[in-house]
C-alpha cells in the first residue's frame, strides 16, 4: 500500500512534470450534429478513488431500454489474475491499476446503490484494458458491448498472454462479447458513430490508438449537460488546455502511441467547437466531481423520483 502511495504520487509529479511532446492543432471536419432532447439518467459508481485518481462506472438507466454500465473498474480478484505475469510487467500492474483495487466486489457496490447487478442489459468499457473490464468478472454473466477491434483483442487474449487483455478477463469473457455496429456516419468531429438507444441519448464513437478499439462515450443528462467519457484517450483535462501529450505512464500503455497522441488534438478540438461538452476521462477524478458531484449512495432503475 505504501508503495502504491509513492508511485501514486510519482505519477502525480509526472503528470505535471513529464517530458511531453506538444501537439499539433488539427484541421477538424465538420460539426456533425445530431439533435435530440433524448436523455438517461446516469450516475457516478466509484470502486476506488485515491490520490485524485479514481477507477469508476456510469451506471445509465434508460426510461425504455433498460440499464447499461460504463466501465466496470478493477475485478476484486485482481492480485489472482495478474498472476499469470512476471517481472516488470506484473510490478506495474500492481503499482499503477493495482492501486485502484475496488474495496467492495462490483456487485455488491451495484447493490450498495439499490441496483439489481441481474438486470444490467450490459456492460460497455471504454476499452479492455485490466482496470476497465476487472470488474465485470464480478458481475452475474452479462452482454458486453465492445467494438470490433477490442473484441478480437480480447479473443487473441485467450490464447496468448498479452498485456492488453489478461488472460482470466479474455476466458472469462467469452460468450458474453457483442461488438457494436458504427453504422451512424459522422457524429461531431468522428466519422462514425452507434447511437445505443437509437434516441441520441447515448452514443458511441470509435477513438483507436490507446488501444485498437478504443471508444468514446457520449451521455446526455436529463438537465440538458452532455458528457463525453473518453476512456484513457487522455489522463486529464489540463492535456486538452496545454496541448500536451499523454504522460509516459499512460504512453507506456498505448498500442498506437501516434494515433493516441494525434486523440489529444482531436478532443481538444472537440471541446474548442463545444466548450460546453463535459469531457470525463476515466481516471481523473476531479472531472468526475465536476459532472457527478458525488459519488451514488442511491442509484436505481425506474423513475427519478420514485
Ligand atoms: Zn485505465
Amino acid at each position: 500500500m505504501r508503495t502504491n502511495l509513492a508511485v501514486l504520487g510519482a505519477l502525480g509529479v509526472l503528470l505535471i512534470a513529464g517530458c511531453r511532446p506538444r501537439v499539433a492543432t488539427v484541421e477538424t471536419p465538420p460539426r456533425a450534429v445530431h439533435a435530440t432532447d433524448a436523455s438517461v439518467r446516469a450516475c457516478w459508481v466509484e470502486s476506488r478513488g485515491k490520490l485524485g485518481f479514481t477507477a469508476s462506472a456510469i451506471l445509465v438507466h434508460h426510461p425504455e431500454q433498460g440499464s447499461v454500465l460504463i466501465d466496470a473498474g478493477n475485478s476484486s480478484n485482481f492480485d489472482a489474475e495478474v498472476q499469470a505475469y512476471q517481472g516488470k510487467t506484473k510490478r506495474w500492474f500492481k503499482t499503477f491499476p493495482g492501486a485502484l483495487k475496488p474495496k467492495l466486489p462490483l456487485d455488491t457496490l451495484l447493490l450498495r446503490v439499490g441496483f439489481d447487478p441481474g438486470g444490467l442489459r450490459a456492460v460497455l468499457p471504454t476499452h479492455a484494458h485490466l482496470d476497465h473490464i476487472g470488474g465485470i468478472l464480478d458481475l452475474p454473466p452479462t452482454p458486453v458491448w465492445v467494438s470490433e477491434a477490442e473484441a478480437e483483442l480480447i479473443e487473441r487474449g485467450r490464447d496468448t498472454v498479452t498485456e492488453e487483455v489478461i488472460p482470466a478477463h479474455a476466458e472469462a469473457l467469452t460468450g458474453q462479447l457483442e461488438p457494436l455496429e458504427f453504422s451512424g456516419g459522422p457524429y461531431e468531429i468522428f466519422e462514425q458513430h452507434a447511437d445505443l438507444f437509437g434516441d441520441g441519448s447515448v452514443v458511441v464513437v470509435p477513438i483507436p490508438g490507446h488501444t485498437p478499439g478504443s471508444v468514446g462515450v457520449f451521455v446526455r443528462l436529463p438537465d440538458g449537460r452532455r458528457v463525453f467519457h473518453v476512456g484513457d484517450a487522455i489522463n486529464s483535462r489540463d492535456q486538452l488546455q496545454r496541448l500536451r501529450g499523454r504522460t509516459p505512464a499512460m504512453r507506456r500503455t498505448d498500442v498506437d502511441q501516434a494515433a493516441a497522441h494525434r486523440n489529444v488534438g482531436r478532443l481538444r478540438a472537440l471541446s474548442d467547437q463545444d466548450p460546453s461538452l463535459l469531457i470525463l476521462p476515466a481516471h481523473e477524478r476531479a472531472a468526475w466531481k465536476d459532472v457527478f458531484g458525488t459519488p451514488a449512495t442511491s442509484c436505481p432503475s425506474g423513475p427519478a423520483d420514485s
